[in-house]
């Protein structure tokens, strides 16, 4: 590429990062009145809660690239970047509510996107014969059994918030949503268009990823930006393996350590969206690129996009996870999983790989599991991180919007 091309590409990048920012601000003063629908939006009042894609940027632009026939492709990707960016001003942010009980509704969008739709399911009711609204209805049921019972956990909120779930959301009668999305208080479904590389978002580990935000959210509220975003995303990673482990009552030595196992059409070279134990092999097809995630240090990927690189290094807190779980045996839930769960509680909210890493050493030993702590330092070491105490993340790009004064602001605008 010669010089004028470079400068006309990065213009035609700055163009669209601008539009982007004027719908974000657009976006910003209809929330602030009110009258905001679709995606993120809900009729609950605003608090101080954020929206969480399954699908990263990165994942959405490669295959609407090489997908023109898919006209939901590239809208998904731009409303993708969008919901990623509200997040970190701390935008999308409705209240928590709930019975008590968690229990669980399911609505169906019935192709809009208006939520959280039409009620298709309540606890306790029968079979809808809608096998999307029934798969929800499974899989938030497991995701919150699976809490109670490993973790004594009412709920996403521990309070006992509803369960609720929307599926068959699209963008306009035009344009398939090519994703899934926790909005921050509730799950959202779309549904792959007919030409697209994806077969579905439906399956028990999205759902289990994308609920796992909303838990972190109440217990840690990692900052979605950087190292702590990538730690961020690496606990939706672990827990939604955790429940599909816990699930089929899998050891950690038979469990696929695959994130979004399913999500591919059968067509597609594609294991799943991320592999836990080897970040960057999980796909690798003409119609969608190569999984470029790393799950070492020595590939850390400094970008100031996808929030700072969140859905790329969360790879390497990945690895670390699933080396440590494999190398203790049994299963992964019990004291590899209650030692993370532990460790998020104390880490603050902007934890670096290697402050967190220290955080879990100091939770086996608060959990009386010293015998561990050397197999623990030794995952570390393989994705080489050194664990050191309240250790600063220096190796992600600022950006503007994190610096704590805008971010206070942008929380006073919604509270
Ligand atoms: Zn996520």
């Amino acid at each position: 590429m010669d010089t004028h091309a470079i400068f006309e590409k990065e213009r035609n990048a700055d163009a669209a990062k601008q539009q982007s920012i004027n719908a974000n601000e657009k976006l910003l003063e209809e929330t602030a009145a009110g009258s905001v629908t679709g995606i993120g939006a809900s009729s609950q009042d605003w608090g101080d809660s954020t929206a969480r894609s399954f699908l990263p940027p990165y994942v959405l632009e490669e295959a609407a690239k090489r997908n023109p026939d898919d006209t939901g492709l590239w809208s998904t990707y731009q409303r993708t970047v969008e919901m990623m960016d509200e997040q970190v001003k701390g935008k999308f942010a409705p209240r928590a509510f709930g019975d008590g009980r968690g229990s669980r509704e399911i609505y169906d969008a019935e192709g809009s996107n208006s939520l959280p739709g039409r009620l298709a399911r309540v606890e306790g009711g029968s079979r809808s014969g809608d096998a999307e609204v029934d798969r929800a209805y499974e899989y938030s049921g497991i995701v919150r059994d699976f809490y109670k019972k490993v973790f004594d956990r009412n709920s996403i909120d521990d309070r006992g918030m509803k369960m609720v779930s929307t599926v068959n959301f699209r963008q306009d009668e035009s344009k398939a949503f090519e994703n899934a999305f926790w909005n921050g208080t509730q799950m959202v479904y779309g549904r792959p268009d007919a030409a697209s590389p994806f077969k579905t978002f439906i399956l028990l580990d999205v759902s289990a990823h994308e609920i796992a935000h909303g838990v972190t959210q109440k217990m840690a509220d990692f900052k979605y930006y950087g190292q702590s975003g990538a730690l961020n995303e690496s606990m939706s990673d672990v827990f939604g393996s955790l429940v599909k482990q816990y699930a089929k009552q899998q050891t950690a030595d038979k469990a696929d350590w695959m994130i979004g196992t399913g999500i591919w059409k059968d067509d597609v070279n594609g294991r799943a969206l991320r592999d836990m134990l080897n970040p960057g092999t999980a796909f690798d097809d003409p119609r969608i690129g190569k999984d470029p995630q790393p799950g070492h240090m020595d590939k850390y990927v400094k970008t100031s996009g996808d929030s700072g690189g969140v859905h790329y290094n969360s790879g390497i807190p990945n690895r670390a996870f699933a080396l440590f779980a494999k190398a203790v045996g049994g299963y992964a839930w019990e004291a590899p999983g209650k030692i993370w769960y532990e460790a998020m509680q104390n880490s603050g909210s902007r934890p670096s790989f290697a402050s967190f890493a220290h955080e879990t050493i100091e939770a086996a030993k608060a959990l009386g599991q010293q015998d561990k702590v050397d197999t623990l330092r030794r995952a570390w070491a393989a994705v080489g991180v050194t664990p050191e105490r309240g250790a600063i993340d220096t190796l992600t790009p600022s950006r503007r919007m994190m610096e704590p004064e805008l971010h206070d602001h942008a929380h006073a605008r919604v509270a």
